[in-house]
């Protein structure tokens, strides 16, 4: 499972699989959070190629590829989950309250509209989420 953090220090997004050195600046990142959310690409015909950008109360937080999952650790509270795609600003933001020690699994998918797709992000459970 890719876990998918932020440097506090230098603020570079990347991927690690343990607590491990910033791959910038060498601070060394931790793996673990108070809480954490798991959030899954369903694949989509539709803009495949397209990486979807993923925005942690407001925060960038890299891109997401079709059928890519990542494990993004958190502090215990209420977060915002915002996804894009492309052109496609439209997106209902997931609002997540998390007490400490929890996980909350989200899916992102496309729903195709008249004029413009929009994405969706909701709640899921554990047994949705890929074990890759
Ligand atoms: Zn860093």
């Amino acid at each position: 499972m890719k876990i998918r953090v932020k440097c506090p220090t230098c603020q570079t997004v990347q991927d690690i699989f343990q607590d491990a050195p910033c791959c910038k600046c060498q601070n060394m990142l931790s793996a673990s959070g108070e809480a954490a959310i798991q959030l899954y690409r369903m694949g989509s015909p539709i803009g495949i190629a397209v990486g979807y950008g993923i925005y942690l109360d407001g925060q960038p937080m890299g891109h997401l590829a079709n059928k890519e999952s990542v494990f993004i650790p958190v502090s215990a509270g209420s977060h915002n989950l915002h996804v894009t795609c492309g052109m496609t600003r439209r997106c209902n933001d997931l609002q997540i309250n998390l007490p400490a020690g929890t996980v909350a699994y989200a899916k992102a998918r496309i729903k195709p509209g008249f004029w413009t797709n929009t994405i969706v992000v909701e709640p899921a459970n554990k047994e949705d989420m890929p074990m890759a």
